[in-house]
């Protein structure tokens, strides 16, 4: 029988085997997916919105170190966290987006802001930073996003490009319980929900850092309603992680709803459409989650990994990275 409420979680997606992760590693992965998956299966299980489950588990993922989103967020160039984050719901086709913000604790909560109370659908930079003051957001100081682990990937990165480092930022050096952790090369960690509540609604957001020694303002995909991040009751609800600039092309959330609306494909089928014969074909990298108000769920990644966990009604919660694992 198709569940009534259903979630899937991603805490990004790439070069992640077995080798690369120490088991205590993997278990700390393992524990923080499971935690926030279980905490945005309650919401729904409760009886709560598919927008509120996908807010509370995002919430969650962008406190957490171990993710390039909020605390943890990969450096720019410059050595900033410039977060990126959205939300949209797939009942209205209600969204709300912001790039390049450096002050709101919660990246997901100022976009549900901007989604719900500032008459647009995208916020940047240092206006969407102080629309989430003037909305009484909760804020938080630069060093709050700063991890140990980001930084040394940041200045690996620009030695490698022959790019001058920065000066590290104050606070950088506080004790950071991710430093000991794998993929310090920066690339992975965007974070992702889309649920499907017990009214048949869903919801998807995502939320990331972007990707680590970005110049120039650089926006990727998560903040881009279609590209990285879309819901729709008609079609379904997808987020995505991967390298930004093919998936804008590709328009692979909106693709995939679209696939499921408009032709009639099954869910995985119209995930593995796009991300194994479009985004491969076309030299990308990544991955997606997506849930359909009829219980569908799936997700298709064309990486050796994607830190990913489902649960939904009479279901056991389960948590996967490897490819292996189905
Ligand atoms: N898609 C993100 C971006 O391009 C990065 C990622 O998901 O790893 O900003």
């Amino acid at each position: 029988m198709a569940p009534k409420w259903a979630i899937v979680v991603h805490g990004g997606a790439g070069v992640i085997e077995r080798a690369h992760l120490k088991p205590e590693q993997e278990q700390a992965y393992r524990a923080a997916m499971a935690k926030v998956t279980e905490a945005g299966a309650e919401v729904l299980r409760s009886g709560g919105l598919a927008l509120d489950a996908c807010e509370t588990a995002v919430r969650l993922l962008e406190d957490d170190p171990l993710f390039n989103a909020g605390r943890g967020a990969v450096f720019t160039a410059e050595g900033r966290n410039e977060l990126d984050a959205a939300i949209m719901d797939g009942r209205t086709l209600a969204a709300g987006a912001v790039a390049g913000v450096t002050r709101a604790r919660h990246p997901i909560s100022l976009a549900r802001a901007v989604m719900e109370r500032s008459g647009h659908v995208m916020l940047i930079g240092q206006g969407a930073d102080d629309f989430a003051a003037d909305q009484n957001l909760e804020l938080a100081e630069p060093f709050h996003f700063h991890t140990a682990r980001r930084w040394r990937s940041l200045t690996n990165f620009l030695k490698a490009e022959n790019l001058p480092i920065p000066p590290e930022p104050v606070g950088a050096d506080r004790p950071d319980p991710a430093l000991g952790l794998a993929h310090d090369e920066g690339k992975h960690g965007t974070v992702g929900v889309v649920a499907l509540d017990i009214r048949g609604d869903v919801a998807a957001a995502t939320s990331t850092g972007g990707t680590t020694g970005k110049r120039w303002g650089r926006v990727g995909d998560s903040p881009l309603i279609g590209a990285g991040t879309y819901a729709s009751n008609a079609g379904c609800a997808v987020s995505a992680t991967g390298t930004g600039e093919f998936f804008i092309r590709l328009t692979v959330a909106r693709d995939i709803s679209a696939l499921v609306e408009l032709k009639g494909m099954g869910l995985q089928q119209a995930c593995d459409e796009v991300i194994q014969k479009r985004l491969t074909a076309m030299g990308g990298d990544g991955g997606v989650i997506a849930v359909a108000p009829d219980g569908q769920l799936a997700w298709s990644y064309n990486t050796s990994g994607m830190y990913r966990a489902r649960a939904a009604e009479g279901q056991p919660l389960s948590v996967h990275i490897y490819k292996d694992e189905f």
